[in-house]
């Protein structure tokens, strides 16, 4: 059999297609120049599947794309609390490259903006970190999240060097402020290498799909961030990531995503997959026209927007059956899928409301592929209490998810008797 899903992702690129608004960015000289018809989308999974159509495979600069990972590297360094005291995390609702800081603090609004960004990159490394060796750095992370090593344009470099009034005027500001203490010339040149480095659509999605595997690379394996880190750096993306088109991007698409004007968008839903698109030309706030289009489709057809809200955990509890006769009789809830808080709360529930008939009883969690740690005490609690109240408690093939289930009361939870 052919797998559907590249069909699907083609079928995408050729409805989109056919978009020709907005114009590639033209501030920067050398992006002007991109065919402005290339168009890639790919989708990698948190398994380390990965489809890429299109112009999935052509080289661009990441731009800023390159700011949601270089925050999370600061964030990784220097610890969140750190980076708090320079960056603040408030959607600014403004333009990438506006000159604004927060009043009184002289914070930049988000990482997400030019000012915050430029900040984030002197954060990378520590304090005897030359300019230099952080651009290398970023670079590792960028090669690590990739899965490939990558490397400067250094024809658009020199371009955005020759067009970087605007981000000198920002360092300057952010060096009278005492946010960063480099020469702006220094940061704004190494700031300039970091936008410039070479991805593909390709490359993205498995960038993308590591943030939504919790900071794994889903193909080498590699841990590149913790999951703490990647809670913040979603949630950063998610209110920040679109600029000044955040708000319409969280309610039409509804996934965490960085734009960056090359042409690229990436999206990462968390526990699922990342996804990106690259295509040159852009709307007014700097974001792909096609991209934005094509991530709309993608989030309705596949029911991506993580303000969906999921079928209530009511299937918990699968099925019971009862094991045996009279005192012997066993009445056993098998339970199914992904137990978190509210599953757990559902089982709890229906021990409390409907307690078994039989004084033996047992859960099956054969079906349970995983759960959390506050579902597991809740279950091991209610194990407690069902003991408290004369029952006899088993449990059945549970080692995997339920490994050492002590319920606190000194006595192991069995196995199911052979009856
Ligand atoms: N290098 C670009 C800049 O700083 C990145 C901007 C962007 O992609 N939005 O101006």
């Amino acid at each position: 059999m052919e797998n559907p899903v590249p069909d699907y992702l083609d079928e995408v690129v050729t409805a989109c297609a056919p978009n020709l608004r907005g114009e590639p960015a033209s501030y920067i000289p050398e992006l002007a120049k991109v065919d402005p018809d290339r168009f890639g989308l790919a989708v990698a999974t948190v398994d380390g599947e990965v489809y890429a159509v299109g112009d999935a495979e052509r080289e661009f600069t990441i731009q800023s794309i390159s700011k949601a990972f270089a925050y999370g590297l600061a964030v990784r360094e220097r610890g969140l609390s750190h980076v708090l005291e320079k960056i603040d995390v408030e959607p600014s609702g403004e333009p990438f490259d506006e000159i604004s800081l927060e009043e009184g603090s002289g914070r930049p609004l988000n990482p997400m903006i030019n000012a915050g960004a430029i900040t984030a990159h002197t954060l990378v490394g520590d304090d005897t970190t030359s300019p230099q060796g952080r651009v290398e750095q970023i670079i590792q992370l960028l090669s690590d999240l990739a899965g490939r090593e990558l490397s400067v344009d250094e024809q658009v470099w020199h371009s955005e060097m020759a067009a970087s009034d605007r981000n000198l005027a920002i360092a300057h500001m952010l060096r009278s402020h005492g946010i960063i203490t480099d020469s702006a010339e220094d940061v704004v040149d190494a700031y300039s290498r970091q936008c410039s480095v070479l991805v593909t659509a390709r490359d993205l999605a498995v960038m993308a799909a590591t943030l939504a595997n919790a900071g794994v690379q889903p193909v080498t394996g590699k841990r590149v961030f913790d999951g703490d880190q990647v809670r913040h750096l979603l949630s950063v993306m998610l209110t920040c990531g679109m600029y000044d088109s955040a708000g319409d991007w969280v309610s039409s698409v509804g996934i965490p995503a960085k734009s960056g004007v090359g042409g690229g968008i990436i999206g990462a839903l968390p526990g699922q997959v990342g996804i990106s698109t690259f295509s040159p030309r852009l709307d007014r706030h700097g974001n792909s026209v096609r991209g934005v289009a094509a991530f709309e489709r993608l989030s309705k057809d596949l029911g991506l927007h993580l303000m969906r809200v999921a079928p209530p955990a009511r299937s918990v509890i699968h099925s019971t059956t009862v094991l045996g006769e009279g005192e012997e009789a066993v009445r056993i809830y098998h339970l199914a899928g992904t137990i978190g808080f509210t599953g757990a709360e559902r089982v709890v529930t229906r021990l409390t409301e409907h307690p078994p008939h039989e004084r033996r009883l047992a859960l099956d969690m054969t079906g349970v592929h995983s759960i959390s740690g506050i579902a597991r005490r809740m279950l091991l609690e209610a194990t407690r209490r069902l003991r408290e109240d004369g029952h006899e408690v088993f449990l059945a093939e549970g080692e995997d998810v339920l490994p050492s289930p002590d319920p606190g009361d000194g006595r192991e939870l069995e196995d199911v008797p052979e009856l």
